[in-house]
């Protein structure tokens, strides 16, 4: 049996700043919370808490001592709640989230009709309509955007994860709905690039496993793209889900995991995987022997436990 990684998978540079952050602010000092789960991922939420980052769900929950703002990003209000109780903030925006939110300041006060691409109620989009005192319209497919009126001026701002796709054909709709159109074209790549390889890889293999919190929105679109493709696939959060009959007669196994998945988490369903492979051998698909993971792909597989 044969394992492929994907080209592109797990965490994303702001994920991994994020966790980073966060890891760093357990082994200071003081007590850490971060404000809502810093990444959607139980496991990795998890293990922060034993180290004494926790969770909270506003402000007004803590008193004293670290508040991490995760990569979503937040509203100005809540810095200046947290300056105002004297909190010490460790900002873990992700950069290319910082720039939406700036972008869709600099719309308003320029005067233009702010528009900005994605899903309601996404905490990042969220964060994004603070900054422009939340006075920027959400649209979120096609359809709403033919409803949009004529203005002079109008500036586009768009989630970090939204589509490339879907972003082209609205913004078709938009130059039709003002003569002033100034596109902030503010998508990053990680998603885009993840969900390219899953796709390549789901039609060259014959099952694949996607690993990833099931509250991770990324990550079920990835299992989505590989079941579109027509290929049979798992999504998991960790190597106890895996179930050895489903690796039946399977010759080839691609493996991705969404942006909030961590290393150590997928390198344990590759182990997991590869005793599977011995146990099929050993029951006589000898054809299957060992677990064999493609060479140079699983390299970059660290444990940060
Ligand atoms: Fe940042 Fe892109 Fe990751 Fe979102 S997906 S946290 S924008 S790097």
């Amino acid at each position: 049996m044969e394992i492929i990684l994907a080209e592109n998978y797990g965490f994303c540079y702001g994920v991994k700043r994020a966790v980073e952050m966060a890891d760093e602010a357990a082994n200071s000092e003081g007590k850490s919370y971060t404000l809502g789960p810093i990444i959607h991922n139980p496991q990795v939420v998890g293990r922060l808490e034993s180290k004494g980052v926790s969770p909270i769900q506003e402000v007004a929950d803590i008193d004293e001592g670290t508040m991490i703002i995760r990569s979503h990003g937040v509203g100005p209000a809540i810095y200046a709640e947290a300056e105002e109780k004297g909190l010490h903030i460790l900002d873990a925006t992700c950069p290319h989230v910082k720039k939406a939110q700036q972008d869709a300041k600099s719309v308003i006060e320029d005067g233009m009709t702010l528009v900005i691409l994605g899903e309601k109620n996404h905490p990042e989009v969220k964060s994004i309509n603070l900054w422009a005192n939340n006075r920027g319209i959400i649209i979120e497919d096609e359809e709403s955007a033919e409803k949009l009126q004529i203005v002079e001026k109008m500036g586009v701002v768009v989630q970090t994860t939204f589509s490339q796709f879907k972003f082209n054909s609205i913004i078709e709709i938009l130059e039709k709905k003002s003569k002033n159109l100034k596109i902030f074209k503010t998508i990053c790549n990680a998603t885009q690039e993840r969900q390219n390889s899953a796709v390549d890889l789901a039609r060259n293999v014959d099952l694949m496993i996607v690993i990833g919190g099931k509250n991770s929105g990324n990550t079920n679109r990835l299992a989505e793209v590989c079941r579109d493709v027509g290929c049979t696939t798992y999504h998991i959060e960790t190597s106890t889900e895996l179930q050895l009959e489903w690796f039946n007669r399977v010759q080839t196994v691609g493996v991705t995991a969404g942006a909030s998945t961590p290393d150590w988490i997928i390198k344990e369903v590759i182990e997991t995987m590869k005793d599977f492979a011995e146990l099929l051998a050993a029951e006589g698909q000898e054809e299957f022997k060992k677990g064999n993971v493609v060479e140079g792909t699983v390299v970059q597989v660290e444990d940060e436990r």
